[in-house]
């Protein structure tokens, strides 16, 4: 079974919709939707979801419930709004993670910047 056929079956058995899961984890509909695309790589934390998930069914108690909800909590806990913005030259302007360094937005015009952004880098936890 694909990952992408866990998830189906995971939703199915536990009665999740994209809402459901754009409520638990902060992200929109769109983009829940957007990242549990058939024809993308999910996300790590959905990974991680499914492993759980799996060992909960295999393993004899089982977890609580409300364990499993506090993890998927803290793994899709919003990550930190970045604000400070840079100029990189007259054209170019742009928002970066102070962390890892990798730029999470760019416009030609200072004033085209979001106010804020986060680090879409996975590796980092900025
Ligand atoms: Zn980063």
């Amino acid at each position: 079974m694909t990952d992408h056929q866990k998830l189906k079956v995971l939703m199915k058995e536990r009665g999740l919709s994209y809402h459901d899961i754009a409520n638990i984890t902060g992200h929109s509909y769109n983009s829940v939707k957007s990242m549990l695309q058939p024809n993308q790589e999910l996300p790590r934390w959905v990974k991680l979801v499914l492993y759980v998930w799996a060992n909960l069914k295999t393993s004899k108690g089982g977890i609580l419930e409300s364990k499993l909800n506090e993890i998927m909590i803290e793994i899709t806990k919003p990550r930190k709004e970045i604000t400070q913005r840079e100029t990189i030259s007259r054209a170019m302007h742009v928002i970066k993670c102070p962390k890892c360094g990798s730029i999470c937005a760019s416009a030609s015009e200072m004033k085209d910047l979001p106010n804020w952004s986060i680090c879409r880098n996975e590796e980092c936890d900025y």
